[in-house]
């Protein structure tokens, strides 16, 4: 008897096991005609297929892991120096320049220089002049753009003890002579809203006042309204029409597309990039991104704010960079929904022709030399 019930055992088994495999094929092919979702790998090999630009990155050290995700995703960088007197590695810029032109040389065609002046040198009597001669130089170098940071409109201070903005008239020599070398100005001109608060630990950009509590202004009297050093950028795009500029980071109007709608009707030498706010387009009505975006797909540029310093760990770093396109591409390119630091976010699913400008083409327009 006892050989008898096991043998029925094995027989219910076997019969389990079979209803269970039944089960899990039409499972299989149910999940089959709703399409997979893509796969990291199946992302980057479509990313890569675009032969991508990233308009916004800071690379402060060449390495060959690195090289090779550059050669391997046919991507192009374009590498943004920055003079930041709150960051030891930032606070010179002679050899940042020197760096980045190295790097620019031994990356085989995959990194160009977006070069800066250094704006703290504003109440020296030649700052205008000698700002121009550097990125004169630079641009004979290769440099193909010019950045303007948030130190002007937040930081930098004139002899008066008031606040430097971006249309002083002591720039619009150094306006000029980007646009008549048919240069481009990469502007980071304020910030996202939430730092002149209050506090929103729910905003994407959070953490890094947390990190950088020097930029956040929130009961710091004294300091220019956001809508203050906007109207000021407004003002350089008025005043330089032949100037062409990137707002870099949804040109800080990152919550509000139809604020950046009126200003791309209003301004033709004016487009924005994606740096560190595609958050900001995840967590916003997909229709209503969907449709800003093909309706201004030559205006928007794509870019990362990824970095490579000096001291990082390259392998970590690398892992940052493919997560991010791959979650850039699942959101532009897929109609996928996907978790992304604890967001639902959903796919866009862009026509062919819209992916190719924002992830190329409109950088090759707006950047002429990259
Ligand atoms: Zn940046």
């Amino acid at each position: 008897m006892k050989s008898c019930a096991r043998g029925f055992l094995v027989l219910a088994a076997v019969a389990a096991a079979s209803v269970l495999f039944a089960g899990h094929f039409l499972v299989q092919s149910s999940a089959a005609v709703a399409q997979p979702p893509t796969t990291a790998e199946q992302a980057l090999k479509a990313f890569a297929a675009m032969r991508p630009i990233d308009v916004h990155v800071h690379v402060f050290k060449s390495d060959p892991q690195f090289q090779a995700l550059l050669e391997s995703l046919n991507l192009k960088l374009l590498n943004i120096l920055v003079v930041d007197d709150t960051l030891s590695y930032r606070k010179q810029l002679e050899p940042q320049i020197k760096d980045a032109l190295d790097l620019v040389q031994s990356s085989r065609g995959h990194i160009a220089l977006c070069t800066t002046f250094d704006p703290y040198k504003f109440n020296d009597a030649n700052f205008d002049a000698g700002a121009i001669r550097q990125i004169n130089h630079d641009f004979a170098q290769g440099a193909v753009a010019v950045k303007i940071w948030k130190n002007i409109g937040m930081e930098i201070k004139d002899r008066d003890g008031k606040f430097v903005m971006p249309d002083d008239p002591k720039f619009a020599p150094i306006y000029n002579d980007i646009a008549r070398h048919g240069k481009t100005l990469m502007a980071h001109v304020a910030e996202p809203d939430v730092a002149w608060g209050p506090p929103d630990p729910s905003d994407p950009s959070w953490s890094y006042y947390q990190e950088n509590p020097q930029w956040f202004l929130y009961n710091k009297p004294g300091f220019p309204s956001k809508q203050e050093i906007l109207t000021a950028r407004d003002h350089v795009l008025a005043d330089h029409p032949k100037l062409r500029m990137v707002g870099v980071h949804l040109g800080s109007m990152e919550k509000d597309l139809d604020n950046i709608a009126a200003h791309f009707d209003r301004y033709p030498n004016f487009a924005v990039d994606t740096a560190a706010r595609m958050e900001y387009l995840m967590i916003a009505t997909p229709e209503k991104v969907r449709a800003f975006l093909i309706k201004y797909q030559d205006r928007v540029l794509y870019g990362t704010d990824l970095d490579l310093i000096a001291s990082a760990d390259v392998e970590e770093s690398l892992k940052e960079w493919q997560s991010t396109y791959v979650r850039d591409w699942k959101f532009l390119a897929t109609d996928e929904t996907f978790d992304s630091e604890g967001r639902k976010v959903h796919g866009l699913k862009l026509p062919e022709a819209v992916l190719q400008k924002i992830f190329r083409n409109n950088a090759l327009h707006w950047i002429p030399g990259l």
